[in-house]
């Protein structure tokens, strides 16, 4: 039986941005992005689930995010994941990926014991792929980064295949331990139409709140037992539940500062042709070797 948590973020939809987005300071406006499961999470989920089906366990999804993260977590049950937990705190906003991974490092501790944690390589808006390592590192657990496949787990060693420059190589871990899993590592299993009917209805504790708020035939209380034994809540992770140090979380714990955001057009001073004879040639290769285009 192996027991995975996998790392999953919500992130803009880049194949569809419309208007202006970023904001002075430098940061995303996500309430002005439709907003998507990160690709290789849903790869990193795919793998997780591909290890319970061959050895048993179960998987939880986790993500630190605003309330409508709950979206991609019912993405995650639609999968297979067996649960989902919703790691949310105002004051976790404007994190870098130190404050990030200690939070979701903290979350792991809680929803714990696990065996593997599944990350994506990288997320598409920060795109640091700093995230799964620095997790493992306050884990304290070994790592294999951009894994590509898994060849088995026996005796409690993981075996992996992962990338490196020009090829891969073959290696193995003890457990527990974290991954970090590449976009053409496994195909995403789709939806079970099943699982859909069973959790779209399935809600946050702060969806929860939102269904309660003006109605007073509704308990909070009442609710959320209700939609527990239902196996239809996710449960909500706030910096008081994992008991954070306020200045590890948000901006106040995140070093990293960005600056500047900007889109660079390359653009051309124009056209040039080149006859097509030896000289011509030879010409452009001396000018392409003067840019420092080639060699
Ligand atoms: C334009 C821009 C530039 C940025 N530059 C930096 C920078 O230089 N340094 C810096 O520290 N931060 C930077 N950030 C902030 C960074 O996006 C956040 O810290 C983010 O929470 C995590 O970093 P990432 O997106 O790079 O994740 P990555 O490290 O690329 O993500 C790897 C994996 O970690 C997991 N993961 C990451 N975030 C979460 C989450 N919230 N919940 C669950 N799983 C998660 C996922 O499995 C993901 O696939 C930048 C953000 C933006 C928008």
């Amino acid at each position: 039986m192996i027991s995975s948590i996998v790392l999953v973020k919500q992130v803009p939809d880049t194949a569809n941005i419309t208007g202006n987005v970023m904001q002075e300071d430098g940061t995303v406006n996500r309430a002005k992005l439709p907003a998507v499961l990160n690709h290789e999470d849903r790869v990193a989920l795919e793998l997780a689930l591909q290890v319970k089906d061959q050895y048993g366990g179960a998987v939880a999804a986790v993500s630190m995010g605003p309330p409508r993260a709950s979206d991609i977590l019912r993405e995650c049950l639609y999968m297979g994941a067996d649960s989902a937990y919703l790691v949310t705190d105002r004051k976790f906003a404007g994190a870098d990926t130190l404050a990030t991974s200690y939070v979701l490092s903290e979350a792991i501790r809680k929803i714990g014991p696990f065996d593997l944690v599944f990350a994506g390589r990288q997320a598409i808006d920060g795109d640091t792929a700093q995230v799964g390592p620095q997790t493992a590192e306050k884990l304290g657990i070994p790592q294999i980064t951009y894994v590509d496949a898994i060849l088995g787990v026996k005796n409690r060693v993981l075996t992996a295949r992962h990338r490196i420059d020009g090829g891969s190589e073959v290696v193995t871990c003890k457990l527990p331990a974290l991954l970090t899993v590449l976009k053409d590592a496994a195909e995403p299993r789709p939806f079970k139409a099943r699982r859909v009917m069973a959790f779209k209805g399935a809600k946050s504790l702060l969806e929860l709140e939102k269904m309660a708020e003006g109605n007073s035939l509704l308990y909070i209380d009442k609710l959320v037992h209700e939609f527990q034994s239902r196996s239809m809540f996710i449960p909500t992770l706030t910096m008081d539940d994992l008991q954070l140090d306020p200045a590890r979380c948000g901006v106040q714990g995140s070093p990293t500062k960005v600056y500047k955001v900007e889109s660079v057009v390359l653009t051309s001073d124009g056209r040039q042709s080149v006859p097509p004879t030896k000289e011509g040639l030879g010409s452009l290769i001396d000018q392409l070797l003067a840019d420092h285009i080639l060699g």
